[in-house]
């Protein structure tokens, strides 16, 4: 430990509050003289610790600490987790006057006036910078966050490159950062850490009580791992990574800081998947179930065509989990149609054949009702016994039902994942197969074991980028099917602009005599629902105006979240059946509608829809041998837009699609790492710390293979790290 402080130094009011936060208080019974004189005793251990409240150190007090704690920071810890989001070395500021068109400058100055456009096509924060010898136009696009921030009358310093607009100099998005008064002579004022602030708390002053505190609480910082791994991997001491995030000398200091402090959260992250998947593997046994070659030939006979190369992989590897009695846990990931309902289905005949039952849980009754179908056809004239549960089920017949499940009558059961979770008990349950559809997540698998561990196969239409499957997806096996049976139809996309609608129209009008039916998507129900969006095409509406102006001589169907099952259903119906040739709707057709007549798509709004709802949009029609058409209706400029839609149009591969969707939104928007049991990563990125993850990640796995419960003595501060930040769910806390 580094060195100690004098208590007083960084303690100023003892109230009571503080220590019972401290858990001295509750140390004994009633407050205790011995104590307090403990902690103000400056010979004694100091009892500043990374759970101190942020309100007793240096430069903090009620106020401030109340500020802070609006921005998630309650404790010393937290404090030194709070990272810049920014760092600017800054050259020395140069007058107005003297910057010319091309010059990296920085400038310093007051802020004369600001004002903000929201409604343009990018939106701009504009300030007019001033100081003694002259004016500069300053420009944040979508800068709206900086209107509380950046108020006239503050001094600031910007920093950034000058370009020409109009004949006049001007800065656009540069860096900058509020001072505290109109001089500020110190380079040290204008260069360093920039924090995400609030109105409360601007960024100086978070840097203000950062620099006070930092040489107390850097030496409280545990070192997790031992001197060789950190030459080995070539990261400098945690501790000293904290003092440099926070005050960095160049950018080298700052980029070996920053590469710790990433490393230790993708290793934590790995290390606590790694536990995870241990435990699994380790606790409950499967039972085994083997399949030679004559089971495997008797299965495919069900199955009215060949597998693809995909789908035998994929069965390979499922067979292999299957004859351990380790408890498979694998995901199995491919696009809407890509055969992995014959794949499950496979694995569940496997169990059947080893007298073991099965159990097929789907998100809504709709989907199970789909697999039902399709298990029904294929297993036609077989003597496996095969069950349907539904809500509709009820009283005596339901009873029934759940004894011949009880009583090993039933071989597979299907329902969805809330009718398999209440208390259906079975005989002898051997493999669990669900259907995530379109959801990322492996929240449900845990719950249904019960006694023997069942085998585990859980399905999604999501594709999942290499990247997050790692992460997210870390402590399963995945298997994917890439490419789609053969015989499926070309689809075109097209972006089409508002002049290319009539001939889009008697395009589609044709193709709706010969037969084919179409839909047609809107972001919204009802356009009073969006006023600030006035352009946006309601579904209401233009299902009336296609109805009586466009598509006369068509049925036309309307459907939306907002209907009844019932009116759902029926509406759905009268579409699969060829009743409606036009389906207009909201995104509610994205899950389970299957028609292989729809052979075209019209989205309106399209650059409203993100990457991945627009492929899955467009999954609904390419499902026959004919070609199909999707035209993207869109008037945007977005850059974002621009790109996504130009993936739409280029490409058809829902991983493809899914990397550049995870590229484009980042990591944070696609999925929370918190949602799936995960500490938020703060620093580092799943996508552009790859190379980190894998690295973080070999270690991690190898430690955990190495010492399963972490009782080594030297992983006793990775141990006491992962349980802060795990909490208990890696079942740490009862092993050691
Ligand atoms: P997913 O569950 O991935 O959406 P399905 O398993 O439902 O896909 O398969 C989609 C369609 O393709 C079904 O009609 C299925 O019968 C058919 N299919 C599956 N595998 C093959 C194959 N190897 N060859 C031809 N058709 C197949
Ligand atoms: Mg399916």
């Amino acid at each position: 430990m580094g060195p100690r402080l004098p208590v007083g130094s960084y303690l100023t009011p003892i109230a009571p509050a503080w220590l019972a936060a401290m858990g001295i208080l509750r140390l004994q019974n009633g407050p205790s003289a011995g104590i307090l004189d403990g902690v103000m005793d400056p010979s004694t251990t100091s009892p500043l610790t990374l759970e101190t409240p942020v309100q007793y150190l240096k430069g903090v007090g009620p106020a401030r600490a109340e500020a802070l704690a609006e921005l998630g920071v309650r404790t010393a810890g937290e404090l030194l987790e709070y990272y810049p989001r920014d760092w600017v070395f800054m050259p020395e500021p140069i007058a107005i006057a003297r910057m010319q068109a091309g010059q990296k400058v920085s400038l310093m100055g007051l802020i004369e006036s600001t004002d903000y456009h929201p409604h343009r096509r990018k939106p701009v924060f504009e300030i007019m910078l001033a100081d003694e010898t002259g004016y500069c136009r300053v420009l944040w696009f979508h800068g709206g966050y900086l209107v509380n921030q950046l108020e006239p009358g503050r001094h600031i310093v910007v920093h950034g490159t000058v370009s020409r607009y109009k004949h006049m100099l001007q800065l656009t998005n540069p860096r900058f950062i509020i001072l505290e008064g109109p001089r500020a002579d110190a380079a040290e004022t204008f260069s360093g850490p920039v924090y995400p602030a609030s109105g409360k708390l601007p960024s100086w002053r978070i840097k203000a009580i950062l620099r006070a505190n930092i040489d107390a609480l850097t030496p409280l910082v545990p070192e997790l791992y031992a001197p060789a791994f950190l030459n080995k991997n070539q990261l400098i001491p945690r501790p000293e990574a904290f003092a440099k995030i926070h005050n960095p000398a160049d950018d080298k200091q700052l980029a070996a800081a920053k590469r710790r402090l990433k490393y230790d959260e993708l290793f934590l992250m790995q290390t606590g998947l790694a536990l995870k998947r241990y435990h699994l593997r380790h606790t409950t046994p499967a039972p085994q179930i083997k399949i030679d070659e004559q089971i495997d030939r008797r299965i495919r006979r069900r199955f009215p065509f060949l597998l693809t190369a995909d789908q035998n992989q994929v069965i390979a590897e499922i067979c292999g989990d299957l004859a351990k009695t380790i408890p498979m846990n694998r995901l199995l990931q491919g696009d809407v149609g890509s055969g992995k309902t014959v794949v499950a289905l496979h694995a569940a005949l496997s169990a059947v054949a080893n007298k073991l039952q099965v159990a097929i849980m789907a998100p809504t009754e709709i989907l199970a009702r789909q697999h039902y179908d399709s298990i029904e056809r294929f297993l036609k004239g077989s003597r496996v016994r095969r069950e349907l549960i539904t809500g509709g089920i009820t009283g005596k017949k339901r009873e029934q039902l759940l004894g011949r499940v009880r009583d090993g009558e039933v071989d597979i059961v299907v329902g969805t994942v809330a009718l398999l979770q209440r208390d259906i008990d079975f005989a002898d349950l051997g493999l669990v197969i669900i259907d995530e559809q379109h959801k990322f997540g492996v929240h449900q698998r845990a719950t249904l074991r019960k006694g023997r561990n069942p085998h585990c196969l859980v399905m999604t239409a999501t594709p999942i980028p290499r990247t997050l499957a790692m992460t997210v997806f870390g402590d399963l096996d995945v298997s994917t099917i890439r490419h789609c049976p053969p015989g499926r139809g070309e689809v075109v996309t097209r972006w089409a602009q508002p002049h290319h609608r009539d001939t889009a129209m008697e395009f589609m009008r044709q193709r709706l005599r010969a037969g084919r039916q179409a839909y047609f998507v809107y972001p919204r129900i009802d356009a009073e629902l969006d006023s600030d969006n006035g352009d946006l095409k309601a579904a209401v509406e233009e299902y009336r105006r296609l109805k009586e102006r466009v598509f006369v001589e068509f049925r036309v169907g309307l459907l939306h979240g907002q209907m009844t099952a019932e009116e759902k259903r029926r509406t759905m119906e009268a579409f699969r059946s060829g009743h409606l040739s036009v389906l207009v709707s909201t995104v509610v057709i994205e899950v389970g509608v299957d028609v292989p007549n729809a052979t075209m798509m019209v989205i309106e709004n399209a650059n409203r829809f993100g990457l991945a709802q627009l492929h899955q949009l467009r999954g609904r029609i390419g499902r026959g041998q004919d070609k199909s058409y999707c035209f993207l209706f869109a008037e945007t400029e977005d850059a974002d837009a621009v790109s996504r839609l130009d993936v739409m149009t280029r490409s058809r591969d829902g991983f493809e699609i899914a990397e550049h969707d995870l590229r484009l939104r980042g990591p944070g928007e696609l999925f929370s790492t918190r949602q799936h049991g995960l500490p938020d990563l703060k620093l580092a990125n799943i996508i552009d710390d790859f190379d980190l993850l894998n690295l973080a990640r070999r270690d991690a796995f190898a430690l955990i293979a190495a010492d399963p419960t972490l009782s080594r003595a030297d992983c006793a501060a990775i141990r006491s790290e992962l349980i802060a930040r795990f909490g208990e769910s890696l079942g740490l806390v009862d092993v050691g």
